[in-house]
């Protein structure tokens, strides 16, 4: 299928947000909009993905970037949005176009039925010609149910709207191959395999909240969905233009050539763990060769509180994560089934069911280009052995 003309901006709240004043930086906004303006006129459909709520709200309230508790960035945000969407009005009608704010929380992307509702709002915004401004509805999310960065979500805006290219415009010139201020460190112009550059990625700016770890996460989702991902510094005439010109230094993450379909997409890159489950070896294998589904006989333990639908990580008992798929049982019922195996699901659940947890179509196996999770420390997610 030919690739849509559509790119995803994404923007970091340092380009927006004056770092003293925390106010709107206009002169950003009008070189970022100027170069929207262009992309529209040469045909593409533009979203913005805008970080910047949270920064331009917290003299709102009193706070700063230092001081903010999660109340306080929550409260910020809800006064930030307002001056951060006046800002981009404003300046898209000087430019003669008209922009619409989507706000999303975490669930909104993870849960299939909500990704759909979401994905047809946004395409009715760009039939009309319409550029949505996309962020978390931070006024609402706490730290266990949001997404945390920008990056990543506009990774699964890319996804969504299958665009061809994401940029993601930020503070450094692109990836390095150590921390940029210490001697040595040399920029990487061109990354086919993401997954090599997660141990590179560290450091996070003092306004948003990723850093060029969640660059990477979110380069990884897109290259999956065949979308190029460019990371360059936003600090710039034409600040979009001249690194899809390539006439400016920038890292250029390449689209995976055999790109996932939207469905395979959306279940495999996964913003938070739901649940996750213990299977054997053998298994393991078994599902890899797509020869059949996950069984209640075959589960060894069982973590977090899905519900039915929830995207569960599946491991081997050497702790390698081996696939994902869809839960077809909530938690409690998984447990149920797994540890009473000779009884009929009937008198377990009160309703007939051939009790398979995951069904075979349901499930995609993770291949190398993947990032692969680590097993939920029992801290965070209780494991509950089945046998
Ligand atoms: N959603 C946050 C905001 O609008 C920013 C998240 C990020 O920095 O990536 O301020």
């Amino acid at each position: 299928m030919p690739k849509s003309k559509r790119i995803v901006i994404k923007i970091g709240s340092s380009l927006l947000a004056n770092s003293e004043l925390l106010t709107p930086r206009w002169a950003f906004i009008q070189q970022l909009l100027s170069d929207v303006k262009d992309l529209r006129d040469d045909g593409y459909e533009v979203l913005i993905c805008s970080s910047g709520a949270v920064a331009l709200g917290l003299s709102t309230i009193g706070e700063t970037p230092e001081t903010a508790g999660l109340r306080d960035k929550q409260a910020a945000a809800a006064c930030g949005m307002p001056i951060l969407l006046n800002a981009y009005k404003q300046v898209a009608h000087e430019f003669g176009f008209d922009i619409a704010q989507v706000l999303v929380t975490l669930r909104d992307l993870e849960d299939r039925r909500r990704f759909l509702n979401t994905k047809n709002t946004v395409h009715r915004l760009l039939q009309a010609g319409i550029t949505p401004i996309v962020n978390e509805n931070d006024s609402i999310t706490t730290e266990e149910i949001r997404v945390g960065d920008n990056d990543r979500l506009a990774a699964k805006v890319a996804q969504m709207v299958q665009a061809e290219t994401l940029v993601i415009l930020t503070c450094v010139d692109g990836l390095y191959t150590r921390d940029p201020s210490e001697p040595g460190a040399e920029l990487v112009e061109t990354v086919n395999d993401v997954t090599e550059f997660l141990e590179v990625t560290k450091g996070v700016s003092s306004l948003g909240s990723g850093g060029m770890l969640t660059k990477m996460q979110a380069a990884n989702m897109a290259q999956n969905a065949g979308c190029t991902t460019i990371i360059g510094n936003g600090e710039a005439e034409r600040p979009v233009m001249s690194l899809l010109d390539g006439t400016r230094k920038h890292t250029r993450c390449i689209a995976n050539a055999k790109p996932a379909s939207d469905w395979t997409a959306w279940l495999t890159d996964r913003l938070q763990m739901a649940g996750s489950l213990v299977v054997s070896e053998a298994c393991a294998d078994a599902l890899c060769r797509k020869e059949r589904g996950v069984l209640r006989e075959d589960i060894q333990s069982i973590q977090g509180t899905f519900v039915r639908g929830d995207v569960l990580h599946i491991y081997d008992d050497n702790g390698n994560e081996r696939a994902r798929g869809l839960a077809n049982f909530t938690a409690e019922e998984t447990l149920i089934l797994a540890r009473n195996k000779d009884i009929p699901t009937k008198q377990l659940l009160g309703f007939q069911t051939n009790a398979t947890i995951i069904s075979r179509d349901n499930i995609v196996v993770l291949d190398g280009r993947h990032i692969h999770w680590d097993t939920p420390p029992d801290s965070e997610l209780e494991q509950i052995e089945t046998r």
